[in-house]
């Protein structure tokens, strides 16, 4: 368990030191800001839709913790190529193993790597650190003018 746990650790600390996907996309379809005010996490989602509703380009920017940096940047690998429906099912079962009421704490297989955030469940206050993208995401995916926040 302490392996699994050096490995989760690992993957965060790396995608925090160097978040994929960072930076402004230019030519976005859709973007929208996030804010935890918990946490002081900001950030903005940028998103490119092909005509099939597919994610064919997802950038982020912005400032915050370790853990809404990685949640963010893993995010974004996750996402890319997948329609909106996928993304909405993968959020929930994403919310459901952060922030689920079920005992059954095990990450469904096909989270992958976004399973190193099953860490946070159980933390009220980094759960909204490790959402705070994807709720960033739905915005953007929905046209939400304001900003989303996980208050
Ligand atoms: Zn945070």
């Amino acid at each position: 368990m302490d392996d699994l746990r050096d490995l989760y650790q690992n993957v965060i600390l790396d995608h925090n030191k160097s978040p994929r996907n960072f930076g402004k996309l230019e030519g976005a379809s859709a973007t929208a800001d996030g804010h935890n005010p918990l946490c002081g996490d900001k950030l903005t989602v940028y998103l490119l839709l092909d005509d099939d509703d597919r994610v064919s380009d997802i950038r982020f920017d912005g400032m915050g913790c370790a853990i809404s940096t990685a949640s963010a940047s893993l995010m974004t690998e996750f996402v890319k190529g997948k329609t909106k429906e996928e993304i909405e099912e993968i959020f929930q079962r994403f919310h459901e193993l952060v922030a689920g009421d079920s005992d059954d704490v095990e990450a469904a297989p096909e989270l992958g790597k976004l399973a190193v955030f099953g860490g946070v469940r159980g933390y009220p206050a980094r759960v909204k650190c490790a959402t705070l993208s994807w709720h960033t995401l739905q915005a953007a995916l929905h046209g939400d003018e304001d900003a989303a926040t996980t208050e």
